[in-house]
């Protein structure tokens, strides 16, 4: 596999291009930002976390099922994933109400919802990411029912199995971010999960204590984003429980462990 061109950077990841017109080379950041961009930053050994975590996620939903663009990771911040052309729909799914739904809806922070609420945003950086509803969606043709029903079934499965992979490490998962792509398997046409998921896309709350392990570190001025990524991390499984992490030493064991294989 031969690394080509930059096909296209985000605020988090950069995409390449391959000698395979059918895969791509996604490259993990350390780039911080939150508030639409507004507030930014670089945080050594993000990047490696996130490409380690999603790696772990993406595996375990493909193996109850959930078709997604992982093909492999390459390195301690690449991975080789499908080429899809991405709906431009950020799917949120939520558990507890908090961040942007108890402000708009003046929902006290912490409150469990009945049951997940789906919601949807139109993933456009200029306009601030709007809500948007169903209607929307097949208004403006963004996507078809058909696509927006099957991705319903899949959030729904994801949900489930990450709350029970999460509780069962102690870790509470209020809310996160999907996206999803189109891709043609087989000669037909699918809808799969892409982009990553990890503690920037997902708020994470320690079930007893109920500290945040997640990008609301960094959102809220909290600090210590590294270690909390890291026990995540560890709590796993990805990383060995007496690994004491730092930005650096992240950086080191992968690297160690990469040159063993
Ligand atoms: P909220 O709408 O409360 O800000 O975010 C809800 C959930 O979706 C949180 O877990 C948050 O991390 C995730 N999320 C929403 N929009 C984005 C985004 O543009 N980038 C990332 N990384 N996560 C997002």
């Amino acid at each position: 596999m031969k690394k080509e061109k930059k096909l296209y950077e985000g605020k988090a990841k950069i995409i390449y291009a391959t000698n395979d017109k059918n895969l791509v080379i996604q490259y993990f950041k350390d780039d911080a930002t939150a508030f639409n961009n507004q507030k930014k930053s670089i945080i050594e050994g993000k990047g490696v976390l996130n490409n380690r975590i999603s790696e772990h996620i993406l595996s375990n939903l493909s193996q109850i099922g959930i078709k997604n663009h992982l093909v492999k990771r390459l390195n301690m911040r690449e991975q080789i994933i499908k080429l899809v052309e991405i709906i431009p729909i950020e799917f949120i799914i939520r558990n507890v109400a908090t961040g942007s739904i108890t402000k708009r809806l003046g929902i006290e922070d912490g409150t469990v919802l009945k049951e997940p609420l789906i919601e949807y945003c139109l993933k456009d950086d200029k306009l601030g990411d709007p809500l948007i509803s169903e209607e929307h969606i097949l208004a403006f043709d963004w996507a078809s029912k058909t696509e927006i029903d099957n991705v319903k079934k899949m959030i729904l499965r994801i949900n489930d199995f990450m709350i029970g992979m999460f509780r069962g490490v102690g870790i509470k998962l209020i809310d996160f971010k999907l996206e999803f792509g189109r891709i043609k398997i087989d000669g037909k046409n699918e809808v799969i999960l892409a982009d990553e998921i990890s503690p920037d896309t997902c708020r994470l709350w320690d079930s007893i204590t109920e500290k945040k392990l997640d990008k609301d570190r960094f959102r809220k001025d909290l600090g210590d984003l590294i270690p909390a990524y890291t026990e995540v991390a560890k709590r796993l499984g990805i990383l060995h429980e007496q690994s004491n992490i730092t930005a650096v030493n992240v950086t080191n064991l992968s690297s160690v462990k990469r040159k063993k294989k």
